[in-house]
């Protein structure tokens, strides 16, 4: 075997890996501050030279005006380092920040890893704090960011950043826009949620609505749709949907119902549609439990459809199996305790036909109210709440 073209491949093999992916150490980062007076340390060019010089001039200036100094650093990679001990060593070797003061801020950006962090010195940490950190990455960084917009992203977070540390009134007003966001998101679930649930309510409408159903069938089909909370806790689209229900509902009551015989029929006047109603149909009407619609027609035996109005106020009763029977009368035999059932008797009586009948009812035991503390012990759900000794936020990808 020829050594010497295996040595070759060998190198040619490592230099190709340089390429593409050097590792670096933060002893290894080139420290531009001092070779060329520049913020940003970019050794393998992951900024075009626009946004190079743009993030550069907003640096130079924040340092200028203010005395910040803020230095951001892109590695393709630093091998299997974690970011944010890595960040913390190059912060201080570098010494980011006037002495004294500590004002500094090292973005150290990680593309093997999609790693991003925000390490800041103790000055800059009351402008700064952690959680303003986080927020300015997970809203300007990462979403540009999973686009491999790298640029577009730091661009955006790094004129968060100066903007609050020209004015640290700022940082209130971010938290505001911030909030907003969060509005956004609430909206954009709530929009997803509103078409997945038209979605289904049109799906089962399509599929109950047949073609061979009768008018009286459509109507109680859309009725299961009639739901008016629906419209309280979701108004758009839900007022429109009901609006709609509504509409078909009426247009189904009042169209007739097919005779076999092809009798055109007509709808009775409310107050002489009662004369078709037997005695029990009567007195749901008057009890407010049902509507009857007669229909009419020369030659045709009248058609009386039942729409029921408030089914809960009353029971049908056994009896005469109208929707006439109430309970009357409620009365306790044995009072439950924590430890047994107790029972209850209750007469209902018929308001149409005037059976009466009892029924004795089983009452659930007391239940203790749990709230007596959770008897100490652990807090459960999180891990106690350390932090860094290095200020700061890091997010990824
Ligand atoms: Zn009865």
């Amino acid at each position: 075997m020829n050594c010497k073209f295996l040595i070759s491949i060998a190198f040619l093999l490592i230099w190709m890996a340089n390429l593409s992916g050097q590792t670096f150490t933060p002893e290894s980062v080139p420290n531009t501050k001092i070779q060329n007076n520049s913020y940003i340390s970019d050794p393998s060019n992951i900024l075009d030279e626009a946004t190079y010089n743009q993030i550069n001039s907003e640096l130079t200036f924040l340092e200028d005006s203010i005395g910040s100094e803020v230095a951001l650093v892109m590695l393709p990679s630093i091998g299997e380092a974690v970011p944010k001990d890595f960040a913390y060593k190059l912060f201080n070797l570098w010494g980011i920040g006037k002495s004294g003061s500590d004002n500094g801020l090292l973005i150290l950006f990680v593309l093997d890893q999609k790693r991003v962090e925000f390490e800041t010195g103790n000055g800059l940490e009351s402008i700064l704090p952690d959680a303003i950190c986080k927020r300015i990455i997970t809203n300007e960084l990462i979403p540009s960011f999973k686009n491999e917009a790298y640029g577009e992203g730091l661009l955006k977070g790094i004129n968060a950043i100066s903007s609050i540390i020209q004015n640290p009134e700022n940082a209130v007003e971010y938290e505001k826009k911030e909030n907003k966001g969060e509005g956004g998101f609430f909206l954009e679930l709530y929009g997803y949620l509103t078409a997945f649930v038209n979605g289904i309510i049109l799906l089962l409408l399509g599929r109950s609505f047949k073609k061979d159903e009768t008018p009286y069938n459509k109507y109680h089909t859309l009725k299961k749709y009639n739901i008016t909370p629906l419209a309280f806790i979701f108004p758009i689209p839900f007022l429109g949907i009901l609006w709609f229900v509504r509409k078909e509902m009426k247009k189904w009551r009042n169209t007739p119902p097919q005779e076999p015989n092809g009798v055109k029929l007509s709808k009775e006047q409310e107050n002489r549609s009662n004369n078709y109603l037997n005695s029990g149909q009567s007195k749901e009407a008057e009890l407010g439990v049902a509507e009857y619609d007669v229909w009419v027609g020369e030659g045709a035996e009248p058609t009386i459809l039942r729409y029921v109005k408030s089914p809960k106020s009353y029971i049908k009763c056994p009896s005469c199996k109208f929707q006439t029977e109430k309970l009357t009368n409620s009365s306790t035999i044995r009072a439950a305790t924590y430890s047994n059932t107790g029972e209850e008797l209750q007469r209902f009586t018929c308001l149409h036909c005037g059976n009466q009948r009892e029924q004795i009812n089983t009452i659930p035991k007391k239940v203790r109210s749990s709230s007596g503390g959770s008897g100490g012990g652990r807090s459960g759900g999180s891990w106690g709440g350390g932090r860094s000794s290095g200020g700061g936020a890091g997010g990824s990808w």
